[in-house]
């Protein structure tokens, strides 16, 4: 067997018991990527020889009887929005195409603190702006299932990365469902867990009170697990929930007898895929018989969660991303006669057609006279979406719902409206928006051999009941075992 296709749990393991060294599991790795990723394009940044250096110190480490961390010598990657010490960080923007941070971010510290080796740096749509990943400055990354299609996005480097056996799990980022939805289109576990919960210091920020970091792995032992090395308060971000540390581990236990499922019925209308209705409704026979009760809720406000995000979201990135003025860091443009056309220009060059787009709607949103219409509104209805969830969850544990309305679809496909593009996350923006954790885990695949992703949602901080349902589901299904062709598809 190949080391590449073990889990993240497997692998850990062997090299903990000196069945095979460090550098045995990294030649690996990086042999699959030199087969693979030509096919898939995935990483925007490789990064060998930091690797091999900290393999050989962890191999030593591990030699003189010392403890290497629950993530000793696995390889990870991470999505190029999370600043690495000395590692190019570009948001698959030109704006940062040379950017290398001077600082880790707090999760890669907990990474490495655990003993992670991380590998690589994926590609994702620029700034974390949209659902294919093919906003990229830099390339369009394949869906491992159909090189044909999108891997979802934005964190769809991260996602492809992982389906393709290109790394054991990788961190990626949810602003409104970067993480769930390419895990939905590569068939692999994604979490995004509740604000606040993992730390945001040294993720580049699009829209602050959304963005949120979290796993991608190949089962849901392995989510849980990276979840419990990069979870706790951090004081470096002052959005940081202090609460007790949990042991996610604790969760995997299948069994959801007597758990309460929710399935809000109003939310679930028209615009989902056949296909993907079929295998939700699957999803739902699948727990039932597994002792879980199902209960119809409402969220009758859900449905207002999409209008809402692309002005609360838009709003937030006008405001970050005013810092890439040209002076600062990142790209300058070459030729300007006065200050104002440096950052005219530096903008106009640096930022691509999406970014420069949801910079104009947010600008536009929050300035006066639409303040009001626009931008407030919208947080009073993000109030009452918490306040529906709030209530939704008081009837029952855990919702599920699918994760996104359709599976991966054919390059270019939404180039014409981004307001379709906008559309496939109408299952993940609500999550967001109220805060709550998220899970995104195989469930399916349709006619076209094209995954499908089961999303379970529960109450803030309620990880772990969010995890023992997911992985009870995952237990009781086959999907995750299945694993792509990495070749052209229908
Ligand atoms: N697809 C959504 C958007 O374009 C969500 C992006 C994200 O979660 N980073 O804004």
């Amino acid at each position: 067997m190949d080391l590449y296709s073990l889990t993240l749990t497997e692998v850990a393991k062997k090299i903990k018991n000196k069945e095979v060294t460090i550098k045995d599991v990294l030649d690996d790795i990086y042999s699959r990527i030199g087969e693979v990723e030509p096919k898939v394009d995935a990483y925007i940044t490789l990064t060998q020889n930091k690797a091999y250096e900290r393999a050989e110190k962890l191999q030593q480490k591990l030699d003189n009887g010392e403890d290497i961390g629950v993530l000793g010598g696995v390889p990870i990657a991470i999505k190029d929005n999370i600043c690495t010490n000395g590692v190019k960080t570009t948001c698959a923007s030109k704006m940062l195409e040379n950017h290398t941070p001077i600082y880790d971010a707090t999760v890669i510290k907990k990474l490495e603190d655990a003993g992670a080796i991380i590998i690589g740096k994926t590609n994702m749509d620029e700034f974390a702006m949209g659902s294919s990943t093919e906003t990229s400055y830099f390339k369009k990354t394949k869906n491992p299932w159909d090189l044909t299609r999108v891997p979802g996005g934005s964190s769809g480097g991260s996602a492809a990365v992982v389906s393709a056996q290109m790394a054991y799990a990788s961190l990626g980022s949810d602003t409104g469902g970067s993480i769930r939805q390419p895990a939905s289109y590569c068939s692999v576990v994604g979490l995004k867990p509740t604000y606040g919960l993992v730390s945001r210091f040294g993720l580049i920020a699009f829209a602050s009170s959304l963005d949120q970091i979290g796993p991608f792995a190949r089962t849901v032992e392995d989510a849980a697990l990276m979840l419990d090395v990069i979870s706790g308060h951090d004081k470096m971000d002052t959005t940081s929930a202090n609460l007790e540390k949990q042991n996610y581990l604790e969760a995997l236990v299948n069994d959801v007898k007597g758990k309460v499922i929710g399935i809000p019925t109003d939310f679930i209308t028209d615009g989902i895929n056949k296909e993907v209705k079929e295998a939700y409704d699957k999803a739902i026979e699948t727990l039932k018989a597994a002792g879980a009760e199902i209960k119809e809720i409402t969220l009758e406000y859900a449905k207002y969660s999409l209008a809402t995000y692309y002005i609360i979201a838009t709003a937030e990135a006008s405001s970050n991303l005013g810092r890439y003025d040209g002076i600062r860091y990142g790209y300058r443009t070459q030729d300007f006669s006065d200050l104002e056309e440096l950052y005219r220009k530096t903008r106009t060059e640096g930022f691509g057609a999406e970014v420069k787009r949801r910079i104009m709607l947010g600008t536009y949103v929050l300035s006066s006279g639409y303040y009001d219409a626009y931008y407030k509104r919208a947080q009073q209805v993000r109030t009452l979406i918490v306040e529906n969830f709030k209530k939704a969850f008081e009837s029952c544990d855990v919702i599920m719902i699918p994760t996104a309305p359709n599976t991966s679809f054919k390059f270019g496909a939404h180039n014409a409206s981004p307001l379709e593009m906008y559309l496939e996350d109408i299952y993940t923006v609500p999550v967001n928006m109220a805060g709550l954790p998220g899970i995104s885990v195989p469930g399916g695949f349709d006619s076209n051999g094209m995954p499908i992703g089961i999303q379970f949602i529960a109450k803030a901080f309620d990880e772990k009941n969010l995890l023992q349902v997911a992985y009870a589901f995952e237990q009781n299904t086959t999907y995750h075992k299945e694993i792509p062709k990495i070749e052209e598809g229908k």
